[in-house]
């Protein structure tokens, strides 16, 4: 017996460019110390007061089946923070709590995309994007977006991919680089998914982590409420991330739909889990941004130790966990040099490559570990760069 065509070819074969991971991976699992700064997850843990509600609830009883499109309180408090942070009237009719953020970029997806509709995504992309696409049955495209650009995407491009295409996924900030998209770039966004009567999907998992300017949630632009659909979660600005708890948001008939494929599918999230949601929610913007503070303490320390060399130089990045670095001065691809890193220093940084060909030359540092050790091995990292430099 086979498996479906659609599970089989989920991860489009080839290299997915996980292999320093997974050779970091093993590497401890031998006993060998490794410095990992690849994975976006933070290195504490769900605060106790978060978990200690959710004990509360559990044990009060909220342990049988939940509410499919998310408790009414949590909907109203997720509805009242995005209108809070966005200015968009926004009601409890709009969200669909979901079982973390990338079912909610799944669901978002099943909910526009018939099979073989064509969906396109910007590359560099977070990792699973193609994969969800393949999920949903569409044919992913990916619209390049310059590294001389900063790696903000250009409309003329998206548009000249647009033709015949029913979505576009975008996600600010942005992960793997760590770039907030402008307001221009966000307003030629919406242009050409209005010319091309696009779904946009907002990916804004990252809406908490922002070091200069400020985020704008596309949905926010004129006319744009109508045909966005935003993709939240509580993984990375709660550090939530094993609670599996996010949303979407979007149009009222959408989010009964999202219901109706939640009923067949996941059949909801569990109520204690959604209940320490609420309470994690009411802890309000200054929680957010002491959980934000490490990521933005390390980006500070980044910029000190990138400004003493020059071999390696950030993509001017405003918001997210990670920086992106431009390696391509020591001649080699993000790739080898992740390599040759994880071999000589037991360092583990993600290859460029791995999000995408538009990052290519570049690596993806991972600001998850604790400051001087973060500051210690960029700074090895980066000497290291200047001897290949030397070298080459
Ligand atoms: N979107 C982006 C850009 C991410 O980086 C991640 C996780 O790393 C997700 C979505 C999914 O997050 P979660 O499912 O934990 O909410």
């Amino acid at each position: 017996m086979e498996a479906s065509n659609r599970i089989s070819t989920l991860l489009g074969g080839g290299s997915d460019g996980w292999e320093v991971f997974l050779r970091a991976r093993q590497m401890i699992a031998d006993g060998i110390d490794v410095t990992e700064l690849t994975i976006g997850e933070h290195d504490i843990r769900t605060a106790a007061p978060i978990l200690q509600d959710m004990h509360r609830a559990a044990l009060g009883g909220h342990t049988g089946y939940a509410a499919i499109p998310g408790i009414a309180a949590l909907r109203d408090a997720v509805a009242a923070r995005v209108m809070e942070r966005t200015g968009v009237p926004t009601k409890r009719e709009n969200v669909m709590i979901t079982p973390g953020g990338q079912s909610a970029l799944f669901a978002a997806h099943m909910a526009v995309i018939d099979p073989g509709d064509t969906a396109l995504y910007i590359d560099p992309y977070y990792a699973t994007y193609p994969g969800t696409l393949r999920g949903v049955s569409a044919v992913p495209k990916a619209v390049a977006a310059r590294a001389e650009d900063a790696f903000q995407p250009r409309a003329d491009d998206i548009d000249a991919a647009a033709k015949g295409a029913r979505s576009l996924m975008i996600n600010s900030p942005n992960n793997p680089t760590g770039v907030v998209y402008s307001r221009a770039t966000l307003e030629g966004i919406a242009q050409v998914c209005q010319d091309h009567d696009l779904w946009l999907i907002s990916d804004e998992v990252y809406d908490t982590q922002i070091w200069e300017g400020e985020h704008l949630s596309p949905r926010a632009l004129p006319d744009m409420a109508k045909r966005t659909l935003v993709c939240g979660s509580m993984s990375k600005s709660h550090a939530m991330t094993g609670s599996r708890i996010g949303w979407v948001i979007g149009p009222e008939e959408i989010v009964t739909h999202l219901t109706n494929l939640a009923t067949h599918t996941t059949y909801g999230v569990p109520g204690f889990i959604q209940d320490a949601a609420l309470f994690a929610l009411n802890l309000g913007a200054t929680f957010e941004a002491e959980i934000a503070e490490p990521f933005r303490r390390r980006r500070a320390l980044a910029q000190g130790v990138l400004s003493r060399h020059n071999r390696v130089t950030a993509v001017p990045s405003a918001g997210a966990m990670y920086l992106m670095l431009d390696v391509s001065a020591t001649g080699m691809s993000g790739e080898a040099f992740a390599d040759a890193l994880l071999d000589t220093h037991h360092i583990a940084v993600m290859p460029g490559e791995s999000f995408g060909a538009a990052a290519a030359g570049h690596i993806r540092v991972a600001m998850t570990i604790e400051d001087r050790a973060f500051e210690g091995a960029l700074s090895t990292l980066c000497a290291f760069a200047q001897e290949l430099g030397a070298r080459a």
